[in-house]
């Protein structure tokens, strides 16, 4: 099922800024999700990715089209067969040249996989971008036999470590986080700039309206109407947050001036929060003896 050719157009990308995907499924009504919904429905509208979907039913080769059989050895579950699924990549990959790929590379989604994190993703986008188009490999079941992932397979790529049912919803993660990071993709490009991990940092917390929502106040800077403050703001919460909560990330990234000033300003800020809760914890205990 082709959803969207990929093409050169004015108002469309150039042929190199095109991610095309096609995906080996046995359930491609559950791409809707992606298809005809947000950021990722408006871009495949404006041609800026391109979709095909690969049943390898259609390659199963029996009349009850079955695709998976049991384990050879015993025990629980069922595995995907290797003929329908061979002819079903082979497919896919004739689709995406059709499209306009110049080569491909075929990703199994699979919680044995290599993490999926903003660095890969970006690392996927950048190579989409220039032509290279991406095979992803939905299984179910067990799993796929074992052969397939030895001669058909380029990548295993993780969601997390937790199993799902099947790979439909990872590619559907790894496929949305590409497109995010397409030129025009999203309405105002900063906004991709400013997510999390873009910098190396944890977004900064976000406010709207009301002002004051169950006793709590916006932030005073963020009413100031002073875009350099608010900025550095900004800046300061996202450092604070990246310390706190993922501490790792600062550990490998190199940090700016202006970041060295802010960090020392969290750390000053801290310290004499210490201060006070340890002086009130004293008086308090003062008062009890
Ligand atoms: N028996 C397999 C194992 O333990 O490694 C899990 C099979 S799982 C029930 C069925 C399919 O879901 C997998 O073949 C894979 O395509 C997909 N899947 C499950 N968890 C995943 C994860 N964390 N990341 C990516 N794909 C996953």
């Amino acid at each position: 099922m082709e959803l969207a050719a990929a093409g050169e157009t004015e108002e469309t990308f150039a042929e190199n800024e095109v991610a095309r995907f096609a995906c080996v499924t046995i359930f491609p009504e559950m791409f809707s999700a992606l298809t005809q919904y947000g950021i990722s429905r408006r871009a495949l509208e404006a041609k800026l990715w391109s979709l095909t979907l690969v049943n390898p039913r259609s390659f199963s080769g029996n009349a009850a089209q079955t695709v998976d059989d049991r384990p050879y050895g015993g025990g629980p579950g069922m595995v995907m067969r290797p003929e329908p699924l061979l002819a079903a990549i082979e497919s896919s990959k004739m689709a995406l040249h059709a499209a306009g790929a110049r080569k491909s590379r075929v990703l199994y989604l699979s919680p044995q996989g290599r993490l999926l994190d903003h660095a890969r993703v970006m690392a996927i986008s950048a190579q989409a971008r220039q032509a290279t188009g991406f095979v992803l490999l939905c299984g179910r079941y067990e799993g796929v036999d074992e052969r397939i992932l030895e001669t058909a397979i380029d990548e295993e790529v993780s969601l997390g470590d937790f199993v799902l049912s099947g790979g439909e919803l990872p590619a559907m993660a790894l496929m949305d986080a590409v497109i995010r990071l397409l030129p025009r993709a999203l309405g105002d490009a900063a906004s991709a700039r400013e997510d999390s991990f873009a910098a190396g940092l944890l977004d900064c917390p976000h406010y709207t309206r009301p002002e004051v929502f169950l006793g709590q106040k916006t932030p005073e800077v963020l009413l100031s109407g002073d875009h350099g403050r608010i900025r550095r703001w900004r800046l300061k919460m996202a450092l604070a947050r990246t310390r706190k909560r993922r501490p790792d990330l600062l550990r490998n990234r190199a940090i700016c001036a202006e970041e060295t000033q802010l960090l020392a300003e969290l750390l000053a800020e801290e310290s004499a929060e210490q201060c006070g809760e340890h002086r009130l914890n004293k008086e308090n205990s003062h008062e009890s003896d």
